[in-house]
């Protein structure tokens, strides 16, 4: 069915509710990224693995059942009726996965037959829809047949899926226009996607401050995360509009719902529109405090859009994600050309440039193929190898980085910013490296300053910010993620959607944790920003601003909204707004008085607003 299609007269409108993480309107037709099959490159094996290569079947089998369980398991959020249709087809796919057919058909493809698991895989799946194609049936039977026959195959494509790590997408085929739907998206295949063809996304995962929220907000593209049943539910051949704001996706609009969300793609374009005038407006709080905005860069796609924004430099490049989707890592040279594009581009602007913040969900096939880390992660891997503690072990991959980050510092003022920090020994030990580096550039004869650019770190652990003011002893500046930091103190998963829920940056243990490090920074004159997706939410200004802050770097397009918000506000006001939430101990309490989002009693203690929004 294409996008112009009429709609099919036994279509009934089902409206799904997840987490809204990228605003605007998408109306599309699906595209249901499981289709096309992930590629078989090995078919053969020797004798010798046979045992090795059951095992793989064996977890990829285990993989299978984890994500089918976690989707069942998440069908309760769904009314009955679509409850009813969707929970027969994951028990069938889990029954496969079970003691069946297929699982004794394909160990015995793999020992008998010397086949790799993936080729066993496909054969074997194969052979048996061709087997129950085959069957005589009632011709009012056959579709029924024809369902089987799919549900056998699909179960192939998950396993092969599974036992090649292959991205769980591809989107060569994805038409224009179309809306992408999907168990998941991770950041490596998020970063893929080409906003000017894809209309809008929609999963089943997700959180709103995971790696994948945040590439799609920056993408500009709308979308929803965490709609439980909703790639069960929305298949190819039906038509969705997604509501980026309001979390919600609508399969099978019906006509009136269709118009309502045209009217509101209008709406939209309008605001945008209208917030293009504080591109070239000063960033200052309306009692005369200056307050700087920034943009997070994470693919050197958006440079267009950071350039209309109207801030004032890079605060949080973002590189891990120049090493995804590449089987070679960046050489020194790729990488000098890459941020000194990036420098030049911002005309003098600084550019802070995180190095690589390798680790919990952010996959780099690059660093496997080169034997830097292993193929099978941690169990656990937010709390592993992650960010500045994999580039002290490998020194050779930070020692690249760093040197590359130099050299592009001629063109421009850069920054160097650490990732994961937790304790003092690490930031001296990245800076012995720099400063080693920087002399073996100088003998090679590069130009650099006598002072080398400042070198930062994120305060993103609730190790680092209760140790703010040691830590300000020995960084040049801090820049406060409070995604991370909201993760780690609250023990709550940022791309998880089982855990949603329990995510909140507006916790007030989060918030104690902000204001201990900006009062550490700001005690010794030390520069200090917050670089999370706090930053770029004009509600919570108001409470940044009270804190102290005056430094923001955001997703560009939430730029404007900021600047519009801090126009409006007075530096004291937001002050006293501060230390009244900080008295808060209630989670609740405290998304009252700055979301107002539940009925705030008469006498509510409300943000102080800018009166132009
Ligand atoms: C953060 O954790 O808040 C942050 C800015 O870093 P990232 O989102 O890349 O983990
Ligand atoms: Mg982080």
């Amino acid at each position: 069915m294409s996008r112009n299609s009429p709609r099919p007269k036994d279509a009934k409108e089902r409206i799904l509710v997840g987490i809204p993480v990228s605003a605007g309107i998408a109306i599309g037709p699906v595209f249901g990224a499981a289709e096309p099959p992930a590629l078989v490159t090995r078919h053969e094996i020797a004798a010798g693995d046979v045992a090795t290569e059951t095992g793989r079947f064996d977890a990829a089998v285990a993989q299978s059942r984890k994500q089918l369980t976690k989707l069942r398991a998440r069908l309760a959020v769904l009314p009955e009726d679509s409850q009813g249709e969707i929970a027969p087809l994951l028990d069938a796919y889990l029954q496969m996965l079970g003691p069946s057919r297929l699982l004794r058909g394909v160990k015995s493809r793999i020992a008998e037959k010397l086949r790799s698991a993936e080729a066993a895989v496909m054969a074997e799946t194969d052979a048996l829809a061709t087997a129950f194609l085959a069957l005589p049936v009632d011709p009012e039977d056959r579709l029924g047949q024809q369902r089987r026959a799919e549900e056998v195959r699909e179960i192939g494509r998950r396993l092969v899926r599974n036992l090649t790590r292959a991205p769980f997408r591809s989107f060569a085929g994805l038409p224009d226009g179309a809306v992408l739907v999907c168990e998941n998206v991770r950041p490596a295949d998020a970063a893929l996607l080409d906003p000017s063809r894809v209309a809008g996304v929609a999963t089943d995962e997700g959180g709103s401050d995971g790696h994948t929220a945040i590439l799609l907000r920056a993408l500009g593209l709308p979308a929803v995360l965490g709609v439980a049943g909703l790639s069960q539910a929305a298949l190819v051949g039906h038509s969705v509009i997604i509501d980026g704001s309001a979390g919600t996706v609508a399969i099978d609009p019906t006509p009136a719902t269709l118009a309502a969300a045209r009217k509101k793609v209008t709406a939209f374009a309008r605001e945008l529109q209208r917030l293009a005038k504080y591109r070239r407006l000063e960033s200052v709080t309306s009692d005369g405090k200056a307050v700087e905005l920034q943009a997070n860069l994470e693919i050197p796609a958006e440079l267009p859009m950071i350039a209309q924004s109207g801030c004032t430099g890079i605060g949080l490049l973002r590189s891990e994600f120049m090493f995804m989707n590449r089987e070679t890592l960046p050489s020194e040279a790729e990488q000098t050309e890459t941020y000194r594009g990036v420098v030049e581009a911002m005309g003098g602007d600084p550019v802070t440039i995180r190095v690589l913040d390798w680790g919990a969900e952010k996959e780099i096939e690059a660093l496997v193929t080169a034997g830097i880390v292993p193929e099978v992660g941690d169990q656990n891997p937010a709390l592993g190898l992650r960010g500045i503690r994999l580039l002290l072990r490998e020194t050779a991959l930070f020692e690249t980085q760093l040197a590359a980050i130099l050299r592009a510092a001629a063109a421009g003022p850069v920054r160097v910013l650490l990732p994961m920090v937790t304790s003092l020994a690490e930031v001296k030990a990245a800076r012995e490296v720099y400063e080693r580096v920087a002399r073996r550039l100088r003998r090679r004869g590069e130009k650099l300053p006598d002072l080398l650019p400042p070198m930062g770190i994120m305060i993103e652990t609730p190790g680092a910010a209760l140790s703010a003011d040691a830590l300000a002893l020995e960084a040049d500046f801090f820049a406060i993620g409070t995604n991370d930091l909201s993760m780690y103190t609250l023990a709550v998963d940022r791309g998880e959607s089982d855990v949603a829920h329990l995510y909140d940056p507006l916790h007030p243990a989060v918030l104690r944790l902000v204001q201990f490090a900006t009062e550490a920074a700001l005690r010794v004159r030390m520069p200090v920003s917050v670089c999370g997706e706090m930053a770029g939410n004009p509600k919570l200004t108001s409470l940044l601003l009270g804190l102290g802050l005056r430094s923001f770097s955001m997703n560009a397009s939430a730029v404007p909204r900021v600047k519009q918000a801090v126009r409006g506000l007075s530096g004291d006001d937001c002050t006293r707004f501060a230390r009244l939430v900080m008295d808060q101990t209630d989670p609740a309490r405290i998304r009252e008085m700055i979301l107002g989002d539940t009925a705030a009693p008469a006498r509510a203690v409300r943000a102080p607003r800018s009166p132009s929004t």
